[in-house]
């Protein structure tokens, strides 16, 4: 399978604070070929660093279907930025053929299961996650990856 992934998780210092969230399986995927990395918020046009951002009154799918917004710590809406940077980055998943989608928990872009909601972690997705969903690719979090047994892992699909 070809993954589209968390830049961060391919150690790219994209995070809101400038640092990244490396793991070692995403970055095998990307030395194999399997996986794409790139940053949704990068995509939308923020610059890094830049105020971390929470959802008020709805996740990422609450957010494509205009029942929610994304604000930085400012109290500033940044949903625009985010609606573009998922929109980006799902462009590039297409691009690459890419039918899962290895993507760091908790951010507002690219959470694949849980999101900070009005100042509460909650079982959600980050609007990139969301419209990947929507268009048929498979979340997945980093600790959904399974290890290949020593010595193999080279040879899969
Ligand atoms: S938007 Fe996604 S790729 Fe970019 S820093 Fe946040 S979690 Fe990582």
């Amino acid at each position: 399978m070809r993954y589209i992934v968390s830049a961060c998780l391919a150690g790219v210092s994209c995070r809101y604070n400038s640092g990244h969230s490396r793991n070692e399986e995403v970055v095998r995927l990307v030395r194999e070929g399997k996986a794409l990395p790139a940053c949704p918020e990068q995509l939308g046009g923020l610059p890094t660093p830049r105020p971390p951002a929470e959802f008020r009154k709805g996740d990422g799918r609450a957010v494509l279907s205009g029942r929610a917004d994304v604000a930085d710590g400012s109290g500033r809406t940044v949903t625009d930025s985010f609606l573009k940077g998922a929109i980006e980055f799902t462009r590039l998943a297409k691009a690459f053929r890419a039918k899962g989608a290895v993507l760091k928990d908790r951010s507002p872009s690219c959470g694949p299961r849980r999101v900070y909601i009005d100042g509460h972690l909650r079982g959600g997705r980050g609007v990139a996650a969301a419209l990947l969903e929507a268009e048929g690719v498979k979340l997945i979090s980093p600790s959904g990856l399974k290890r290949p047994p020593a010595g193999q892992g080279r040879s899969g699909k």
